[in-house]
């Protein structure tokens, strides 16, 4: 059965509903509805529909159900449900569950558009926020109570690679009876194993490694086959956060070379982190696979590998957007887990809109550049680097 198969194995084979034709690669089933046999039929299906049964495209899509049943099973989770966007999963999986009088309790440390739902968005329907140092397991433990209903966290916090300790928090968590959200993007799934390590909840932003080519956002929400289909799909089937089939396949795709494409960045991460570092020139350089990183070990224990993205500070803004003009092949952009290594300065960029006071406490500094690296030779990526940390 597909279970015992490992990664790599079920990345190319899970999912798969072939056509009468037989075809090899997975079809794009481009349809918004679907035709029913009887009137009783149609009745039926409303009624309840069966696993492979689908009514309308923001419901359920075969080409969208490849992808979930698909990474499902290479996050070991027993169900999914896709997105339009990493967002609309984040968003998804907190808004399906939470209602006026809930306590959440979260790391600070996060992407910018997830910080905005915690703190702008969930106050306003009533929910209370907790917000505080993800790597502080006694943080966590003061802050968790009785009647906390979710714990949601980055495991490696955009953009300054703080790692979060999956199976502490977790265990403070479900002491209290509350739900486990991971927000799992920079571990990828080929490094993951967060459910095991005791997340009842795992969303990935499929835009960075899923995807890993730029073309397209997608997300994905994945849990138990109870959370995903009573809760998840009731909340999402009807606010309209559905994935395209056209992005399924791009995702399904995706997913049958992540692993290689993954590997093979996280090395050069790891080789170009350690030259910088050596070299010495830089004021920091933040990496969870350097033994430098205050969380090394832990990142070790959690997934194996520093991942694909590191950060570096050049000093000042002035010295980062020297070295951000300088550089010829990263791009400044602002996606990550992309084939191309792209360049990013949190301070001007997705996290502008943060007070500096904040900024502050969360690390990012002016000049602060998170670095996503690509599947460009390692060699020329951090020859560009150099020449140009030179010019400033
Ligand atoms: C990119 C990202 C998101 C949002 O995903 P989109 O696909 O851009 O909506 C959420 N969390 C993390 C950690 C991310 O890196």
């Amino acid at each position: 059965m597909a279970h015992d198969w490992n990664k790599r194995t079920k990345a190319v084979h899970t999912g798969i509903r072939r056509s009468q034709y037989g075809e090899v690669s997975e079809s794009i089933f481009m349809t918004q509805g679907f035709v029913y046999d009887s009137a009783e039929d149609a009745e039926a299906r409303f009624l309840k529909a069966g696993p492979d049964e689908f009514i309308y495209a923001r419901y359920g899509n075969p080409t969208v159900a490849m992808f979930e049943d698909r990474i499902a099973a290479l996050e070991g989770a027993e169900d999914g449900f896709a997105t339009a966007s990493g967002m609309a999963a984040v968003n998804g999986a907190l808004m399906a569950q939470l209602g006026a009088g809930d306590h959440v309790v979260a790391a600070r440390a996060l992407f910018g558009s997830c910080l905005y739902i915690l703190e702008e968005i969930l106050p306003r329907f009533g929910v209370e926020v907790t917000l505080l140092d993800g790597t502080d397991n006694a943080a966590w433990q003061a802050a968790i109570r009785p009647d906390t209903k979710v714990v949601f966290f980055e495991s490696v916090s955009n953009p300054t690679l703080e790692v979060v300790d999956i199976v502490s928090v977790s265990q403070m968590a479900h002491a209290v009876g509350a739900t486990v959200i991971v927000d799992n993007v920079f571990a990828t799934p080929v490094y993951s194993d967060a459910i095991a390590q005791g997340a009842d909840v795992v969303i990935y932003s499929a835009t960075k490694h899923i995807d890993g080519q730029g073309r397209a956002l997608g997300g994905v929400i994945l849990g138990t086959n109870d959370f995903i289909r009573g809760t998840v799909e009731p909340f999402l089937k009807h606010t309209g956060g559905a994935m395209s089939p056209f992005t399924a396949w791009l995702m399904i795709k995706g997913l049958e070379t992540m692993d290689l494409r993954v590997r093979a960045q996280t090395a050069s991460a790891q080789a170009i982190a350690e030259g910088l570092e050596s070299d010495g020139t830089l004021a920091q350089v933040i990496y969870p696979g350097l033994q430098s990183h205050p969380q090394y070990g832990l990142a070790r224990a959690q997934m194996g590998s520093g991942g694909t993205v590191l950060a570096i500070d050049a000093g000042s803004k002035e010295a980062a957007f020297k070295l951000l003009n300088a550089m010829e092949i990263f791009l400044i952009s602002n996606n990550l887990g992309d084939a191309k290594s792209i360049a990013t300065p949190p301070a001007t960029t997705t996290h502008q809109r943060l007070p500096d006071a904040q900024k502050q406490a969360l690390g990012i500094t002016p000049g602060l550049i998170r670095l996503s690296i690509g599947l460009e030779h390692t060699d020329d990526l951090l020859a560009d680097l150099r020449q140009a940390i030179r010019q400033i």
